[in-house]
């Protein structure tokens, strides 16, 4: 048994689903941060706000525009 190697995978998989788009739930492709860090593929966050018209943050329903 390798506790070395399950310890990178289990690593490697916290990892990949912090670099997921909640959107496609794929790893981003151009990711974009918005004001309130969450991560989306620019052509997901594009695609979605397009059909929503509101550019509002998919996760957190925060608009994109500023905050504070
Ligand atoms: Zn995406
Ligand atoms: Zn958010």
């Amino acid at each position: 048994l390798n506790l070395n190697h399950i310890q990178v995978e289990v690593g490697t998989a916290v990892l990949e689903s912090f670099l997921s788009c909640h959107i496609c739930s794929e790893t981003f492709r151009d990711p974009v941060t918005l004001k309130c860090n969450h991560n989306f593929c620019s052509s997901c966050l594009k695609t979605l706000w397009e059909q929503t018209q509101r550019k509002n943050c998919p996760i957190c329903k925060k608009k994109s525009s500023k905050k504070h």
